[in-house]
């Protein structure tokens, strides 16, 4: 766990600052009230992931500490009184991360989570696609002072590669003016054929041309840029960005999970289901697919109650995602799951899963309302088939089978 040094000679500051990080941050965090003791705690150990620094203290008037912090390679992350132009210029181009007004409880908890920001910053990869080294190495080492993982592109082809190859690249940052493909191209090429969404893309334009920017945003592009930029508004960016693109990550996982029990849902299912059947028709493998049902679920509700029931999926969500793990399973619907299985004639489906349905069997879920038995019952039907669709559609047949021939059977044609 990497550590965080915060240091304040405020004693009000600081009995917030302690209050909001020990609620907010999840790393060891020193704190310290003098730059003399700074130094000390600093050097004291290795790990340091960011720095809250005052920028006044009684024995550094004026910032000194944050160049000894600078020094030391710790991101740093200013507090300051007040801040006329001049010294702000002078504080973001001297390399800190960012400065907060001290302006009350907002202020510090912003200061706080910018700390986090950093830490996920770390595992967030920004692409920059700019033909000029002098400029793509400025934004570079911009984007490494927030400890973003940075990819570079010298042409708009090698980018679209880079992209295309590496799901991981959350931004893209790129200039319009470049060698084999241009930024619009590589836009339209990620947006229309790629259909790469969850990409946040920053143009980048040059202020002579005013049309630019407007193109950028027709042709997909998030966002815009002038060159040249502030640093702070470079930043201000790039943090919507990822702020938008964690808020689409996050939404896309709730979109794709079963909420009681975690597991893929049947959106999740059929997306990638239909690029595993299509690897294996291609490769001429066999995939097999099985549709479980649990047997008499409504008896159980009507038994134990829904709470009860809720338990007996959850149970079998996870004894399934046990047995199960190298292949895709989802809970398609209600006491429904599926599991397809690349590789696997529909005779090996049939002993791996007869595991699994004695285990169920014999075991017992242990509820508030009661002690729970229960069994499933299962279709499987193997490919190659044209579609997903088709395939499920013989198991369903299959299980419909085995409910009709008295349940706890799992049938294959
Ligand atoms: P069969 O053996 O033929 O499959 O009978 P069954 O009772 O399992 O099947 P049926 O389709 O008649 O009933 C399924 C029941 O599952 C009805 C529904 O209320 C219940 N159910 C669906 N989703 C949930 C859930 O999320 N939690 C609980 N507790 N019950 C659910
Ligand atoms: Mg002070
Ligand atoms: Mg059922
Ligand atoms: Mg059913």
């Amino acid at each position: 766990m990497p550590s965080v040094l915060i240091v304040e000679d405020s004693q009000l500051v600081l009995k917030i600052l302690r209050h909001i990080a020990a609620k907010t941050l999840h790393f060891d965090v020193e704190f310290a009230t003098s730059r003399q003791q700074a130094l000390k705690v600093m050097k004291s150990r290795q790990d340091w992931l960011a720095a809250i620094v005052d920028l006044s203290l009684p024995d550094a008037p004026n910032g000194e500490l944050v160049d000894d912090v600078l020094e030391h390679g710790i991101p740093a992350i200013v507090l300051t009184g007040s801040l006329n132009d001049q010294k702000r210029d002078h504080l973001t181009k001297c390399g800190i991360v960012d400065y907060v007004l001290k302006e009350g409880r907002y202020s510090y908890q912003y200061a706080v989570n910018m700390v986090n920001r950093l830490y996920r910053n770390q595992t967030t990869k920004v692409l920059v696609a700019e033909d000029s080294t002098v400029t793509r190495r400025f934004i570079g080492e911009l984007l490494s002072r927030h400890l973003f993982q940075v990819v570079e592109a010298d042409n708009g082809k090698s980018a679209l590669d880079a992209i295309l190859a590496d799901d991981e690249i959350k931004i893209l940052l790129t200039d319009y003016n470049m060698p084999t493909m241009d930024g619009f191209e590589l836009i339209h090429e990620l947006r229309h054929r790629h259909e790469r969404t969850n990409l946040f893309i920053i143009g980048l334009s040059s202020v002579g041309d005013k049309y630019l920017s407007a193109k950028f945003i027709k042709n997909g592009a998030n966002d815009f840029l002038y060159k040249p930029f502030s640093h702070e508004e470079f930043f201000c960016r790039i943090m919507q960005g990822v702020d938008a693109t964690e808020r689409l990550d996050t939404m896309r996982a709730i979109a794709y999970t079963d909420s009681l029990t975690g597991l893929p849902n049947r959106r999740a299912f059929v997306e990638r289901g239909r690029v595993m059947l299509r690897q294996a028709n291609d490769q001429g493998g066999p995939i097999s697919i099985a549709i479980l049902d649990i047997d008499r679920f409504k008896q159980i509700n009507d038994q134990f109650g829904h709470e009860a029931g809720d338990e007996v999926l959850i149970h079998f969500a996870n004894t399934m995602s046990e047995a199960l793990d190298r292949f895709l399973f989802a809970r398609t619907s209600g006491e429904e799951f599926v599991v397809l299985m690349p590789g696997l004639s529909e005779e090996k489906a049939l002993q791996l899963l007869n595991v699994l349905r004695l285990q169920i069997e014999t075991e017992s879920v242990f509820t508030d309302a009661g002690t729970v038995e229960y069994t499933f019952s299962g279709g499987i039907a193997q490919g190659p088939a044209e579609t997903l669709e088709a395939l499920m559609k013989m198991a369903d047949e299959l299980l419909y089978r085995a409910k009709e021939a008295g349940r706890n059977m799992l049938l294959i044609s």
